[in-house]
């Protein structure tokens, strides 16, 4: 099962618009005041933003994922950058032969690597 934490914070960053605290805790299953333990929690990791909002004039949070910045060497395989920057193709992910290729690529570089 997966941690009520990890599967918020999944939840809140699959929606770039944000997510409704009083919405949260219906969606992951577990009563509010878990709800407000687990929100806490992500807050305090500067994971995400809290910001009060009002839904019918009852006050509640909109809780939104904060922009990590990226590791530029995540974008590498060896020194193949992924595809997907500059790309101008129609998106279909499940389909990308050129991701899939640099994926491959990717394992094939942490596969080969020497153990630290
Ligand atoms: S997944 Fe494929 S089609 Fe989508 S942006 Fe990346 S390279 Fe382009």
């Amino acid at each position: 099962m997966e941690d009520p934490v990890d599967e918020a914070l999944k939840l809140i960053q699959s929606k770039p618009e944000g997510v409704l605290q009083s919405e949260l805790w219906k969606e992951l299953g577990v009563d509010s005041r878990k709800c407000s333990r687990i929100v806490k929690k992500l807050e305090e990791s500067e994971l995400i933003d809290r910001i009060e909002f009002k839904k019918e004039g009852i006050k509640t949070y909109l809780l939104k994922a904060r922009q990590m910045p990226v590791n530029p060497s995540d974008l590498l395989a060896g020194d193949e950058l992924i595809p997907c920057i500059c790309c101008e193709l129609e998106c279909v992910v499940e389909e990308c032969h050129p991701l899939m290729d640099w994926m491959y690529q990717l394992a094939i570089v942490q596969n080969t690597e020497e153990p630290v």
